[in-house]
């Protein structure tokens, strides 16, 4: 691929609120081609139900958002981050408003819900439990409507062309099974999360980590990626994408039982089923296995009428399975929900290769530190988006030099057919032995099974398949328990360890204590 010009457009990869965002803001600099695997706007952000966080309430302070966040990240955070994207966060609300997307009102005011962990009322939500559907109905329709962004639905990123050390290009698969190969001026992955490592996911089909398996092999560093976050109550029935059982079906008194019938979380955590996300996932995996069947939430004891009246959506999921939620025991199961890790960037998603910038889920800034708070997803997607798109009209010289080595590209494996088999073996055995609860045996076991795995099926599969190994490697590094992190055989935090690791051509590198960072540089030291 010859250099590249400023008459290059710049390709973003995804649809998700992150790269339909980036795109909008980033054609004011110059053309811009979005390349997206399905239909435009599929993805995570389609599925987000809760809402999105900003400090927005005049009883609520952003000093307290940060401090929730802060809270939340179990000592990873990066906090010049955290502070961006909650300082950001009323800014962005008014920014997607003002892009048409109709968030909740009451009396003329946002409606603002207050979710776990978080010290007051900050979540703004747009048809009640619709929210990203909200969000991308409305900047999909931007972006078709925008004559400066070329759309190119239906294509899928294959490879991240590189030239002298900076990313020059993309190479792409159609649907109609032909090969593209564009010039870029800079390439922007948003491809969002990577819960189809796992059997058990609340992700959409395309999540299947390409936006890190992209950036690693084009030579870029990865960061965090021991931090899967699972969500406790995924209905444990048909294939993923489970559905969610959301936390307020546990809040309005439904009961965790074992196979056996009996309720098991008043011996787990004082605050019984209202427990951490994470004390509750763990108690449900360890009781699910011990009996060899799943868990399930109770609510017989209510009254039908009303269950069916305040939780439309899940009865509706349930219904769908032959279920009814208000009569019968239903079926649950922790799920991959979001990945922490991803291609290390800085808060204007720039990662360590020029010229190639991350952004959305598929990012790792630091800000969610070893676990995301909720709601912080999408506003985090939002600010990186902005920032990453105000980056692109500045010069290169403001990319951040880092004193990690440089690592050679290297090519993804000849696609050679259909991966069905070694991707299920990956998402079984990533569910085994690297999923919520951790130990040196089972990670070493993966390990070994995850590298036995052919390479060069089909591309989502060998991406799976790189990104399996390195989350294992990660999780095996990680000899302590922190945030979404949790190792049976080191149950407690190490204070040692709170440093986050990168991977760089595959090795791991300690990053310096995030308040050692100088703003904005991304000084990196190798481990
Ligand atoms: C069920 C569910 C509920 C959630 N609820 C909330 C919530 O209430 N609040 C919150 O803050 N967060 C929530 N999250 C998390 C949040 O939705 C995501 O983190 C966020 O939407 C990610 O946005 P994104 O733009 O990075 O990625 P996505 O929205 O996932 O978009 C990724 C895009 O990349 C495309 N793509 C992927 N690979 C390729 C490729 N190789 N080539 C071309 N295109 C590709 C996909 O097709 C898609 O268009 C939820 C997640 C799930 C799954």
């Amino acid at each position: 691929m010859s250099r590249t010009t400023e008459r290059d457009p710049v390709i973003v990869v995804g649809s998700g609120i992150a790269g339909s965002l980036l795109a909008l803001e980033a054609a004011a600099h110059g053309p811009v081609v979005l390349v997206t695997e399905g239909a435009l706007g599929e993805g995570s952000t389609q599925r987000a139900q809760g809402g999105m966080a900003a400090a927005i309430d005049e009883h609520d302070t952003i000093a307290d958002h940060v401090a929730d966040t802060l809270a939340a990240g179990a000592g990873l955070c990066d906090e010049a981050a955290v502070r961006l994207i909650c300082e950001d966060g009323p800014r962005q609300v008014a920014a997607l408003l003002a892009r048409g997307v109709d968030f909740d009102r009451a009396d003329g005011r946002l409606r603002l819900a207050r979710e776990g962990a978080h010290s007051a009322a900050r979540v703004v939500h747009a048809g009640g439990d619709a929210t990203g559907a909200h969000i991308v109905a409305a900047l999909s329709a931007a972006l078709r409507a925008d004559p400066r962004i070329d759309l190119a639905e239906g294509e899928r990123a294959l490879e991240v062309l590189v030239r002298d050390g900076r990313a020059v290009g993309l190479r792409t698969l159609g649907r109609d099974g032909r090969g593209h190969s564009r010039s870029a001026r800079a390439v922007v992955l948003a491809t969002g999360g990577m819960g189809h490592l796992y059997s058990r996911t609340t992700n959409p089909p395309g999540a299947t980590a390409d936006g890190p398996a992209l950036a690693g092999r084009a030579g870029a560093a990865l960061a965090d990626l021991e931090l899967v976050q699972f969500h406790p109550t995924a209905l444990a029935v048909g294939e993923s994408p489970l559905a969610l059982v959301s936390e307020a079906v546990r809040g309005e008194g439904g009961v965790l039982r074992d196979a056996a019938g009996r309720r098991f979380m008043p011996d787990e955590h004082p605050m019984a089923e209202l427990g951490p996300r994470d004390v509750v996932a763990r108690a449900i995996a360890r009781h699910a296995a011990a009996l060899g069947a799943d868990v399930t939430i109770d609510l017989r004891h209510l009254d039908p009428g009303e269950v069916h009246a305040r939780f439309p959506t899940v009865a509706a999921l349930c219904a769908a399975h032959g279920l009814d939620l208000a009569r019968d025991l239903i079926p649950v199961t922790p799920a991959a929900h979001y990945g922490v890790g991803g291609a290390l960037t800085d808060m204007a998603g720039r990662t360590t290769l020029p010229g190639l910038y991350a952004v959305g889920e598929c990012a790792a800034t630091g800000a969610h530190g070893a676990n995301r708070l909720a709601s912080n997803g999408l506003l985090e997607a939002a600010v990186l988006a902005t920032a990453a798109a105000r980056a692109l009209g500045e010069s290169d010289a403001k990319w951040p030099m880092t004193s990690l080595p440089n690592v050679s590209p290297v090519a993804p494996p000849e696609p050679a057919g259909d991966g069905g088999a070694v991707r299920r073996a990956v998402q079984e055995t990533m569910w085994r032995g690297v999923g919520v609860e951790r130990d040196a045996t089972g990670l070493a076991e993966a390990s070994r099974a995850l590298e036995a795995l052919p390479e060069g099926t089909d591309p989502a599969t060998d991406n799976l398949l790189m990104i399996g190994r390195l989350t294992a490697a990660a999780a095996a590094a990680r000899t302590e328990s922190r945030g979404a992190h949790f190792r049976a055989d080191f149950p407690d935090p190490d204070p040692a360890q709170a440093r986050r690791i990168a991977w760089v051509g595959g090795l791991p590198v300690a990053l310096p204590p995030a308040p050692a960072r100088r703003d904005r540089a991304l000084a990196l030291e190798a481990a």
